[in-house]
């Protein structure tokens, strides 16, 4: 397996972490660890947007990070009521938050990565990230790096013990972005030590990081992609 481990070497490919729901706590004790990366991942937010969590928001943006939204409720985008009537629902009132406390919101991550034909070009209208998952509904694109769409559907797969993730596999992937120069998306939520379920294990975090640096992977945020 080709390596691109020398520093000066250009980067190649791109990951995005993508961390769902809401563990203000535990991402914002993760810091530390993506600074010492050079990291930037995505946050998307689900609930009622309180003081509390924006105040949460700004302090992951500002620390580089991209913050994007996740609905409301949890619900299905592309469930019986129709988009509209969950956009207004769900979405608008976390964006409206957003909006009127001056934080642009450019990324959304479909609840149970539940999207079709009908959501991606109403979402499209508001949001230019759309996460989703790999295959999970409706399959998505592989993009090469160099030619990213301005608008697109983040495909990715779940890390944690509940998606039987295993950190050698992980690392084959993260190898193949960087050698075909294309760009890997994963999802997760919560950020802690030992973590388990649908939650990222710290460890697994710094040593995929580690990984990423050793190859000049790219770790970015949604909000970076139009300027990799
Ligand atoms: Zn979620």
């Amino acid at each position: 397996m080709k390596k691109f481990n020398d520093p000066t070497s250009p980067q190649r490919g791109a990951v995005c972490f993508t961390f769902d729901d809401y563990h203000g706590e535990n991402w914002l004790k993760a810091l530390p660890l993506l600074k010492k990366y050079d990291a930037h991942v995505t946050f998307f937010i689900v609930g009622e947007i309180t003081p509390e969590k924006l105040s949460v928001m700004k302090q992951l943006r500002a620390a580089g990070h991209s913050v994007g939204l996740h609905s409301l409720l949890h619900g299905d985008a592309n469930g019986p009521d129709g988009v509209e009537a969950y956009f207004e629902k769900q979405v608008k009132p976390q964006l409206d938050i957003c909006n009127a406390n001056n934080f642009p919101i450019r990324c959304f991550a479909y609840p149970n990565n539940r999207h079709d034909d009908v959501t991606d070009p109403f979402f499209f209208q508001y949001f230019d990230y759309l996460r989703a998952g790999v295959g999970k509904t409706k399959p998505v694109p592989v993009y090469p790096v160099d030619s990213l769409p301005e608008k697109l559907v983040l495909g990715g797969s779940g890390i944690g013990t509940y998606y039987n993730s295993e950190v050698s596999l992980l690392k084959e992937k993260l190898a193949h972005a960087a050698e075909t120069d294309t760009l890997l998306v994963f999802f997760s939520h919560d950020i802690a030590p030992g973590a388990e379920h649908i939650h990222m294990p710290l460890e697994w975090l710094e040593e995929l990081l580690q990984y990423a640096r050793s190859i000049n992977l790219r770790v970015v945020g949604a909000e970076d992609l139009a300027t990799i």
